[in-house]
């Protein structure tokens, strides 16, 4: 059996180490959000994908659920006390990643390539492909003002109330190569606990890749963000009444229509199993909080029992 996931940072991570723990790792691939990445004091940095290195690697810091355990900051530090930026947290070991990643890019060398090696190297053995080797920055106009990912979310705190998100570039981007075979060939796909609009909809905005997932035969299974009205964490659950009124599994669906047939909703929210049902898709309730291994097993478990109903 083969699974492709699409990914963004920290719940999709957590999802796929749950994962990893019941299949083999050569099972995998995922695709990863590249609209949040951004520069940085020179450095090229890819903040979902890094996430998904650090936690499948073993390295990430447990209870952030992204950067590294055990990390410093004295480059910050200095380059802060020189004027340099320091709003978005850089860790010191976190730096050395991004210089080789920097360094590569600048030498011609594509993010995909870079990415895989960087996976190989830390031990990782699912297949690890950002959705696209080309740039595309996911751009939120607001009452305050039209901003990047970054600093809308870390510098901007998410607080502006949000009117429209963009996918700069993505029309003209290319999926990296893999994703749409992934996408038409896995047995099961799945849109992980990720926000729909700032985490996949910058995935599916480069072409041919929600046409891949749209014509696929076997089922596509999306693991809900929201629990009990909520995001765990971030803006989905705002940006969900903003733009669909309301904020739940079922809204999730709706963004969705035409690309999933299942979805793992959270037993908070079992009343919405008819209303999802109504809509055509298979969903079951289970606790969905990744708190801890047996956790993130347990949700991954349930999405591959799911599909297979
Ligand atoms: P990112 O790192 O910016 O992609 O953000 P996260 O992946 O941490 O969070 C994105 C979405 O995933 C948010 O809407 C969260 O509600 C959701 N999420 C994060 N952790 C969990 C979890 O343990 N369970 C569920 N159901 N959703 C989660």
């Amino acid at each position: 059996m083969q699974v492709v996931v699409l990914a963004g940072g920290v719940g999709a991570s957590r999802f796929l180490a749950g994962l990893v723990s019941l299949i083999r790792p050569e099972q995998i691939t995922a695709v990863v959000n590249v609209g949040d990445d951004f520069e940085q004091l020179g450095l090229q940095i890819s903040p979902d994908l890094d996430t998904v290195l650090y936690t499948l690697g073993g390295l990430v810091h447990p209870d952030q659920g992204w950067g590294r355990a055990d990390e410093s900051s004295n480059a910050l530090s200095a380059a802060a006390a020189l004027g340099g930026p320091d709003w978005f947290f850089l860790g010191d070991k976190d730096i050395g990643l991004h210089l080789v990643r920097t360094n590569r890019l600048g030498a011609g060398e594509r993010l995909s390539s870079i990415t895989a090696d960087f996976a190989r190297r830390l031990g990782i053995g699912i297949r690890l492909l950002p959705s696209t080797d080309d740039p595309v920055t996911t751009m939120l106009e607001t009452l305050g003002g039209t901003f990047d990912f970054q600093t809308y979310f870390v510098r901007r705190r998410h607080t502006d109330e949000v009117d429209a998100v963009r996918y700069e570039g993505a029309a003209e981007a290319l999926p990296a190569e893999g994703v749409l075979d992934a996408l038409a060939t896995a047995d099961l796909a799945i849109i992980a606990p990720s926000n729909p609009f700032l985490s996949i909809g910058p995935i599916l905005a480069v072409p041919g890749i929600a046409d891949a997932l749209a014509e696929r035969r076997g089922p596509t299974a999306a693991v809900t963000p929201i629990i009990g009205g909520r995001a765990v964490k971030g803006p989905a659950d705002r940006l969900l009444r903003r733009f669909y009124g309301e904020a739940s599994p079922v809204t999730v669906a709706e963004h969705y229509r035409d690309l999933i047939t299942h979805m793992l909703i959270d037993s908070a929210d079992q009343d919405e199993l008819a209303r999802l049902k109504a809509h055509g898709i298979r969903a079951q309730a289970v606790d969905t909080l990744m708190s801890d291994s047996a956790a993130r097993a347990r949700v991954a478990r349930a999405v591959l029992e799911l599909a297979e109903r």
